[in-house]
């Protein structure tokens, strides 16, 4: 089965089992109905250490190779930071192609969630781009395999708060491997993008006495932050101008690119956002050139998936924050592995991630 190219430009057909193959996933499923208008991939990467658990995105992507590429690479991206958040799962994604202003109905959504059913546990969904706890809700009416649910239907809300500590006990352990202490008292640091994370870690920042410059393309929401943590407004235009100590990546991926890394004057990246660096081998290798200590993405935000994995336990916040605690454990061997082995930090953490994955496949084949 052959797609079409990403655009007219490119002569290269995506060859499906071969992207599978490369990447390492076990299944992709396709799923169409008429009536709704329903067109959705299912990506399952792996499930050694449990079901692939990972957010459904809807995207009104340029093509059908353009929802693959995609769906292949952040079901993949989960499997990692699962096994590095230390939880019983795997790694799965789904995408819905569609405008979820204009496509997305009670009726296309429940025809979801009857393929998720399908699959019988083997992937569960939660929330990502353009859906909400509210749409887990209509899913849910379908498949019980579904999380990220209101909390007063049981679910875990919100999974920001926690992502946000996730991120701050990550700078802290990246500021104690740099300057020997992990206090950011006085530190000045950058924070690009101030949504539903951003926010709450400058608060984290700005009870720890940090020095905050803070950006967002929402100017009305940039001045409100400003306000309230008494931080610096930074322009887009101006973002990399100063110099900084940390800066934290909160808003899209790819902020991390070759003109940036050109004008980068900070000693850590620590931030939320999924996917910052552009090419991972590329720009994660210059910024070790760099001397510029880069917190994995995928260690640092794990707090969202740690979230959603006690939902599946019986939600208690408690121990979903306790749990994220350890994200400054794991960052601190991650670390320690790159200066060991002097490797940058993000294969540090591949590793790390495929060495457990590895172990527990080991493990299985024993019993
Ligand atoms: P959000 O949509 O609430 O906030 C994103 C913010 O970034 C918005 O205020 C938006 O205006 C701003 N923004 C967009 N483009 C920008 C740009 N070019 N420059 C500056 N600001 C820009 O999203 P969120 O939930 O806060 O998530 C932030 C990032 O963290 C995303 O990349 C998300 O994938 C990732 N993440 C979030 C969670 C979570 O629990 N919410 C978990 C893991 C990863």
């Amino acid at each position: 089965m052959r797609m079409k190219p990403v655009n007219s430009n490119n002569t290269n057909d995506l060859d499906i089992f071969k992207s599978m193959q490369s990447q390492e996933h076990e299944q992709v499923m396709f799923c169409q109905d008429r009536d709704t208008g329903l067109k959705a991939i299912i990506a399952i990467h792996n499930t050694v250490l449990g079901p692939a658990l990972g957010g459904t995105r809807m995207w009104n992507y340029n093509t059908d190779t353009e929802a693959l590429t995609d769906v292949l690479r952040l079901s993949r991206g989960m499997t990692y930071k699962s096994a590095l958040a230390g939880l019983n799962l795997g790694g799965g994604k789904a995408v819905i192609i569609g405008d979820s202003k204009t496509q997305k109905t009670e009726a296309l959504l429940r025809r979801f969630g009857r393929f998720i059913n399908n699959l019988n546990g083997k992937y569960i969904t939660a929330e990502d781009v353009a859906m909400t706890s509210a749409d887990m809700s209509v899913i849910r009416m379908e498949t019980p395999h579904v999380c990220g649910l209101p909390v007063n239907q049981g679910g875990s809300g919100d999974p920001s708060p926690v992502t946000a500590y996730g991120v701050f006990v990550s700078m802290k352990a990246a500021a104690k491997s740099r300057w020997g202490s992990e206090s950011l008292s006085h530190k000045r640091i950058l924070v690009q993008g101030l949504g539903h994370v951003g926010a709450a870690l400058v608060d984290y920042l700005h009870k720890e006495g940090a020095q905050l410059f803070v950006n967002d393309i929402n100017t009305e929401r940039t001045h409100a932050v400003a306000k309230k943590v008494n931080a610096h407004v930074v322009s887009s235009v101006n973002l990399f101008d100063a110099e900084y100590d940390i800066y934290a990546p909160c808003a899209l991926g790819g902020t991390i690119n070759d003109e940036s890394c050109a004008l980068l004057k900070c000693e850590i990246i620590c931030g939320a956002a999924n996917n910052q660096l552009l090419d991972e081998v590329k720009h994660g290798a210059l910024l070790a050139q760099k001397n510029i200590l880069y917190a994995p993405d995928f260690v640092v935000n794990a707090g969202g998936i740690i979230n959603v994995y006690y939902e599946l336990e019986g939600y208690n916040r408690e121990r979903a924050i306790a749990h994220a605690e350890g994200i400054y454990q794991t960052l601190t061997q991650v670390i320690q592995i790159s200066h060991t082995q002097a490797i940058p930090t993000y294969l540090a953490a591949n590793q790390l991630a495929e060495n457990r994955l590895q172990r527990i496949a080991t493990l299985k084949t024993r019993r």
